[in-house]
């Protein structure tokens, strides 16, 4: 039986910490209330306490806890993960994190009723979202433990929403904990301001051979599946779980990694750059389909629809507002889908262009694809080491456009014929 810090996959370092400030929390909680009354909390003093200060007595019960965190790495290292898994801990009776009793059963499995997960399912995280947020988080905590927020991708703020945020990191309420995910603490992902107030929990790239053996155990994959997929997905571990369960996953990837062999000349480099925008826009749509069709017949049914009384005609008129609202978001949400799917399929193209360099310069190193090693092992002869650079560049050079808001089909279609005259 493993604890809730089990699927943090090769994050060692960062479970230590996360341990060691759930033990202090659990303690903070057990200890006498010592603050005069309308002083300052515990917590308070803590928030201003940095990574760098050195280590507090370890008589104070509350050293190694902190009311907010930033939990960074790359994608699919395990930020939410790590951010639900160390909830879980803080909700935990035992305040350990032990993983079944009720208070880290409901909080993993999102039910607990002083946990709250924001994951923005649009481009940004909006100010009227978070306002309500930080307003709720400021109530007593129902279980007597932590009221504590979650917020995925706190890269995706709004600059009003993240002035929101601060406003509740700088004066928390006693029984609040924020946790925020980001790809890093540069000011692009998260405000200076914010990052001062936080706690920083980095976590890196799980192994791959990590990957693979939680794969093994808790999937039950077969062992030479797990190795394969937790190669190909260059360490995220959510991705190397779809490769090895999901055939669709599989034939996708498949078509991206095709994509070098089929780039004989300019009309062929449209064509892939066409190819790979609708394979992206197909996998996003049928990634949302079904929850979208389930909200709008949520909408439908709270708002009466097909009802002839009296109220009917006013309930539909306010309805048309509500179901352009609902349509807007889904937009939003379908956008960052097809990006997200697009993404992927750049991701696992750098991947190749990195074999080919690495076998150009015959570097010790394991491919990161190893089904298409023998054709990476071609282009290398064929481009060189230099070359095989310049095509791995260009394939980061429209993800980093593609970031920047520049639209995805003319990113995609520099980028081809990058690739195809080197
Ligand atoms: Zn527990």
């Amino acid at each position: 039986m493993t604890d809730v810090f089990g699927d943090l996959v090769g994050q060692d370092e960062a479970v230590a910490v996360l341990r060691r400030a759930a033990a202090s929390a659990a303690a903070l909680l057990r200890a006498p209330v010592t603050a005069p009354v309308g002083g300052r909390d515990d917590l308070d003093a803590l928030a201003e306490e940095h990574d760098d200060d050195p280590a507090p007595a370890p008589a104070d019960p509350g050293a190694g806890m902190t009311h907010a965190w930033i939990f960074t790495g790359p994608p699919g290292s395990g930020r939410s993960v790590a951010a639900r898994a160390f909830a879980a801990a803080l909700e935990c009776v035992h305040g350990t994190g032990c993983g079944s009793c009720p208070g880290c059963h409901t909080t993993l499995t999102g039910t607990h009723a002083d946990v709250r997960l924001v994951v923005p399912e649009g481009l940004s995280i909006g100010v009227n979202e978070m306002r309500a947020l930080v307003l709720r988080a400021a109530s007593a905590p129902s279980g007597g433990r932590w009221q504590i927020v979650i917020i995925e991708d706190a890269d995706r703020l709004t600059e009003a929403a993240g002035n929101a945020l601060l406003k509740a990191i700088e004066e928390p309420p006693p029984r609040t904990v924020f946790l925020l995910c980001a790809p890093s603490t540069h000011p692009d992902d998260i405000s200076v301001t914010i990052r001062s107030r936080c706690r920083v929990v980095p976590l890196r790239q799980p192994p791959p051979a990590a990957v693979a053996e939680v794969l093994v155990r808790r999937d039950g994959i077969a062992p030479d599946v797990a190795e394969w997929a937790a190669a190909a997905a260059q360490g995220h571990v959510g991705r190397a779980r779809r490769l090895a369960r999901d055939p669709e996953a599989r034939q996708r990837r498949d078509a991206v990694l095709a994509v070098p062999r089929r780039l004989t000349g300019v009309g062929a480099a449209f064509d892939a750059a066409s190819a790979l925008i609708e394979a992206a826009e197909a996998e996003a749509a049928a990634s949302v389909a079904e929850i979208d069709e389930a909200e709008r017949t949520a909408l439908q049914t709270a708002l009466g629809a097909g009802g002839t009384g009296r109220g009917a005609a006013g309930a539909m008129r306010g309805a048309a507002g509500q179901l352009k609202d609902l349509e807007k978001r889904q937009k939003s949400r379908a956008t960052r889908a097809q990006r997200d799917a697009l993404d992927r399929a750049l991701v696992d193209l750098a991947g190749f262009y990195r074999d080919a360099i690495v076998m150009a310069l015959r570097a010790p190193v394991a491919p990161v694809h190893t089904d298409t090693a023998s054709l990476a092992g071609a282009g290398a002869q064929k481009w060189d080491a230099e070359g095989s650079l310049r095509r791995l560049e260009a394939v980061l050079e429209c993800r980093a456009a593609i970031e920047a808001n520049v639209k995805p089909r003319i990113a995609v279609e520099a980028m081809m014929l990058a690739l195809w005259r080197g």
